[in-house]
């Protein structure tokens, strides 16, 4: 009946010790979270409006018949 107790002692030593063995491998695998890198978008193309100078993206500039403006207004004044 001691024996008995000790072999109970000893398996618990051990599967106490595998656990935590098991508990730090888990978190080694898991790399550290890096920050997200800040989210912007793919860059764009800058042109310059041919009325007031302004410099704005290529998506949102007016195409008129002497060059890109900034605005339908700036387009119409350029080009009256
Ligand atoms: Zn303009």
């Amino acid at each position: 009946m001691k024996y008995l107790l000790v072999f109970f002692v000893v398996f618990f030593a051990i599967w106490l010790w595998r656990k935590n063995r098991r508990d730090e491998m888990r978190e080694r695998v898991v790399p550290p979270r890096q920050p997200a890198p800040p989210a912007v978008g793919a860059p764009q193309a800058m042109l310059r409006c041919a009325h007031c100078s302004l410099h704005l993206p290529a998506s949102d500039a007016v195409r008129g018949t002497h060059g890109m403006y900034c605005s339908a207004a700036h387009r119409q004044a350029a080009e009256r």
